[in-house]
């Protein structure tokens, strides 16, 4: 397949910089996609600068207006998301049905902008003196950084760099380094959809090199971070180094299935199979406790570990794969301390996962699946605890619903939390004492929809969700009153009577 030769994108123009990086196949490392431009903090001034700039005149367009370009965007989109979804595939390692899923996502994002431009973005509500008319309006920001991770490399940017545009912003976008050319596919379409000059800026390159200038820059209002806690975490501390400058930071998460006493076995292995493994473990929402009561757990482990055993792994694009490689080679390394920690915390290990290296697997970072078993919960257990994101699921029995939620709310995070149960009480408990962003009910920990907030609690989210929620994050909801009256009325009772 040929190579592309990715650029950055600023003031409506492709260009490059001194150095390129490559983006390799995770499922074969011989195979170069392509290059980008590795870039600098003076790249950072002229894409602040161009979007900048073009705030001036975005911003004083109709939300209608600037609705129809993501709309003309979305259908760029549509024709073309066979090639994104391969793209998808190819660069970040998962199955293509999860390639084209991420694409799909990132269409349906497109499409559910450009229906919003049409919503009320403001309403009126009553003062409390009658001659007073009272609006509760958006504003927008101005320049945003949207700065993304590899693991949903066509959706994630989507969700908030749409929004931001939408309400009239604009937007400096660095994409993660392992997934340049899936960003660099979508900035194309941007530019085919014909966005002024200077509304999207594109810019490649390392965090500490290009997203670290990029956060701490005076120009840059807001940043929309998703990615690892450690990374938000610092974003965090800059952004509150200014008082006018604002972070949205989505991260990790150590998120758990609930198998409770009354759970239909089937559903639940089916839910923890697709939680756990979906990804190679590498969602944010991935499944890797599963919590179980013991009256199931023996049977639950013996048939999960028979169905964990017969996962096909191997490159994406083959149809039957459902488990692709790890991103790169840090992460199988990450992956064997996690389970190290787990065999010497005291699991018992059901499956014992591997690094794979022979025939098709020479070249790409591919692994089994890890399980273990572990029995007597003790607070504070680091494998039961801290983020592997990797195939790494550990099976904790318990005695009940509420040590299982006990046990799940053992962790720092509180990003995604599934329960598996046939008692409507039960699953009505566990949502209000577990603390999570996202909760699902006879499902998996993963499947989430645009048009629904998708964030953390605790480390996983400082309160500022992405897709549906990411509007009030890029803009201010300002009040403004107007008086019809000849006198001045104040609420409060308060008069002009001096
Ligand atoms: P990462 O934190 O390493 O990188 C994310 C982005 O931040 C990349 O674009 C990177 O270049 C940039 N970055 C790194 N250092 C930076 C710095 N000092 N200043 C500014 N930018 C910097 O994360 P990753 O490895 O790409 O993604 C995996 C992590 O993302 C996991 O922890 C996963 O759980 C999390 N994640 C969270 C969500 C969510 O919505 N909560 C979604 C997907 C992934």
């Amino acid at each position: 397949m040929a190579t592309v030769i990715a650029k950055n994108y600023v003031h409506g123009e492709w260009r490059d910089a001194a150095q390129q990086f490559e983006s390799v196949n995770p499922a074969n490392r011989n195979d170069i996609i392509g290059t980008a431009p590795r870039s600098t903090a003076a790249d950072v001034d002229d894409a602040v600068s161009s979007a900048k700039h073009a705030y001036e005149s975005w911003r004083e367009l109709s939300w209608v207006k600037r609705a129809e370009y993501v709309d003309t965007f979305a259908q760029l989109l549509r024709r073309d998301i066979e090639e994104v979804s391969a793209l998808v595939t190819r660069e970040c390692g998962k199955a293509i049905n999860e390639g084209r899923a991420d694409a799909v996502e990132a269409l349906h994002m497109a499409q559910y902008v450009a229906g919003l431009g049409r919503m009320p973005n403001g309403f009126t509500i009553s003062s409390e003196v009658a001659s007073k008319d009272a609006f509760i309006l958006r504003k927008p920001k101005g320049v945003i950084a949207c700065i993304t991770p590899w693991n949903f490399p066509s959706a994630i940017p989507l969700w908030v760099i749409l929004p931001a545009i939408l309400a009239g912003n604009t937007v400096v976008f660095k994409p993660a380094e392992q997934t340049p050319i899936v960003a660099h596919k979508l900035q194309e379409l941007f530019h085919e959809a014909g966005f002024p000059a200077g509304v999207v800026n594109l810019l490649h390159g390392f965090g500490e090199e290009v997203g670290d200038p990029l956060v701490k820059h005076k120009d840059v209002a807001a940043i929309l971070f998703t990615g690892s806690r450690a990374v938000g975490k610092y974003i965090q501390q800059v952004a509150a180094g200014d008082a006018f400058k604002f972070a949205a930071t989505e991260m990790g998460g150590k998120n758990a299935t609930i198998v409770l006493a009354d759970a239909d076995l089937d559903l639940a292995i089916n839910a923890c199979l697709l939680g756990a493994f979906k990804t190679s473990g590498q969602r944010c929402v991935s499944t890797s406790r599963i919590i179980i009561d013991r009256a199931l757990e023996p049977e639950f482990s013996r048939r999960y570990a028979e169905k964990v055993a017969k996962i096909k792994i191997g490159d994406g694009m083959r149809e039957e794969t459902f488990m692709g490689p790890l991103i790169e080679p840090g992460s199988i390394e990450k992956w064997q301390f996690h389970n190290a920690k787990a065999v010497e915390e005291g699991a018992e290990v059901l499956v014992q996962g591997e690094v794979l290296t022979d025939g098709d697997y020479a070249n790409g970072n591919f692994v089994s699946p890890f399980v273990y078993r572990f029995d007597g919960y003790k607070k504070n257990t680091f494998c039961l605890r801290e983020e592997a994101f990797s195939p790494h699921v550990a099976i904790i029995p318990v005695s009940g619903m509420e040590e299982a939620v006990d046990v799940y709310n053992d962790t720092d995070y509180g990003l995604a939390m599934a329960v598996i149960t046939e008692d409507y009480r039960k699953w009505r408990w566990v949502r209000d004492h577990a603390e999570f962003g996202l909760g699902y009910v006879n499902l998996p920990s993963i499947g989430a929809e645009v048009h629904l907030p998708f964030g953390g609690v605790k480390a996983s989210g400082n309160g500022h969700p992405g897709a549906e929620g990411i509007l009030d994050s890029v803009t201010h909801r300002i009040a403004f009153t107007v008086n019809h009256a000849r006198e001045i009325v104040l609420a409060q009772g308060l008069s002009t009577t001096i």
